[in-house]
């Protein structure tokens, strides 16, 4: 291996590509101009944020006007959840979403419950994916929203979005998707899909940091997340992050233009990494489907395995892994998605997810098939349930 490590956790974040750094720095410092000034050199600014509402727009087939710029994934999760909740209080209280949601919606979901809104967290099947028929059971007249994740961050399962988004029409029910994993690894079309609200996220498709989008479809009457200047149509004020949105948009065209060869890579070395690791380690358990799942995304459960320490191996040979989302490693929980798809405490502990990316190779796929036979047998080697599980099996 030439290189000084090995990243597969692409779902926790992802480098900016080279042309997006590139396409970026000019805006720090000869075309600094706020894009509000009207003397021609800081305007253009002002076109450049166009062409890439625009070309957001497109990639969704949505209009340019319902695309806001925001600092991620989370804000626009809260700024969807809070404001559509706060603007259509007064029709109802009752949200619907789902057990497997990224923290964004889940801790606002918490917060919104506090405030006196009334929260169904609906249940999904063994693979990961949201019952339809107990989502369509929890509709009540007083539902104002639906908030369901496109794909899941742990375990990639791809939800039924363009069926949910038939039944939040049929209802009059805004539909909100947290798209952050989904954006640029699968298509979407806002209008086929009949979405409300869509959020998006820079960093996770190898654009900058703390710079993301929600879609908001003409007509929402949602409250200003940021009050101050006339920015993004008055709904979040403060001077553009030009440069960020420029990175965005950079890494954006290069997601849409490469999606369908990049994935097809994707998913050729996923498909080894699980069936290699299936067949020639025991013991071992596939969490989502099989297909129906996030190019990029593996995510296996070893018995008799704590997953920390399975972390901890691999980075000593190099091996940036995660054992569920990043956001929940530093504490003792299980992973909230491994316990709604039915797996045992024990189970849920001894989790990886391997996330790739289309600079990863088929001989770093080897090299890792290698590492992780050895290390899981190190560490079963290690463990009393494991020793007493053997001497009961002989
Ligand atoms: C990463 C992620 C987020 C948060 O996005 P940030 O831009 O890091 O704030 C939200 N939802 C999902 C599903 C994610 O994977």
């Amino acid at each position: 291996m030439d290189k000084k490590f090995i990243y597969l956790d692409h779902a926790a974040t992802t480098a900016a590509r080279p042309e997006v750094v590139e396409a970026m720095l000019p805006y720090f410092t000869e075309q600094f101009g706020n894009p509000s000034s009207v003397y021609g050199f800081a305007a253009g600014n002002k076109k450049v944020i166009t062409d890439v509402r625009e070309m957001i727009a497109k990639s969704l087939n949505g209009n340019t006007q319902d695309i806001y710029f925001t600092a991620g994934g989370t804000e626009s999760d809260n700024w969807a959840l809070k404001a559509a909740a706060e603007a259509y209080g007064a029709k109802g209280n009752h949200i619907i979403t789902t057990k497997i949601e990224h923290h964004a919606i889940l801790h606002t979901c918490e917060y919104l419950e506090k405030k006196g809104f009334e929260i169904t967290y609906v249940d999904v099947d063994e693979y990961g994916v949201v019952k339809l028929d107990q989502l369509k059971a929890a509709i009540r007249p007083e539902t104002i929203l639906i908030s369901v994740m496109f794909a899941n961050n742990e375990i990639g399962s791809i939800q039924p979005i363009a069926e949910i988004g038939a039944i939040a029409k049929e209802h009059g029910i805004i539909f909100h998707t947290d798209a952050v994993q989904a954006y640029g690894q699968v298509p979407i079309d806002v209008q086929a899909m009949n979405i409300d609200m869509l959020s998006a996220s820079g960093h996770k498709l190898n654009g900058p940091k703390g710079i993301g989008f929600l879609y908001i479809k003409k007509g929402l009457k949602l409250r200003s997340l940021i009050h101050g200047g006339a920015q993004e149509r008055k709904r979040r004020a403060g001077t553009e992050n030009v440069t960020g949105i420029v990175g965005l948009g950079k890494a954006i065209e290069i997601a849409m233009a490469t999606m369908e060869e990049r994935t097809a890579k994707e998913v050729k070395m996923r498909n080894y990494l699980i069936d290699r690791i299936l067949s020639e380690i025991p013991y071992a358990r596939l969490n989502g489907h099989r297909t129906n799942r996030l190019p990029n995304n593996v995510n296996i459960s070893f018995q008799f395995i704590e997953g920390e320490s399975l972390l901890i191996m691999l980075d000593m040979k190099g091996i940036c892994a995660s054992s569920g989302s990043a956001c929940t490693s530093g504490s003792l929980d299980p992973s909230h998605v491994l316990l709604a798809i039915g797996l045992p405490h024990e189970i849920a502990h001894g989790s990886l997810r391997l996330t790739l990316g289309d600079e990863n190779t088929m001989e770093e796929m080897d090299y890792v098939v290698e590492e992780l036979k050895a290390i899981v047998q190190r560490l079963r080697d290690m463990s009393p349930l494991y020793e007493d599980f053997v001497k009961k099996n002989r």
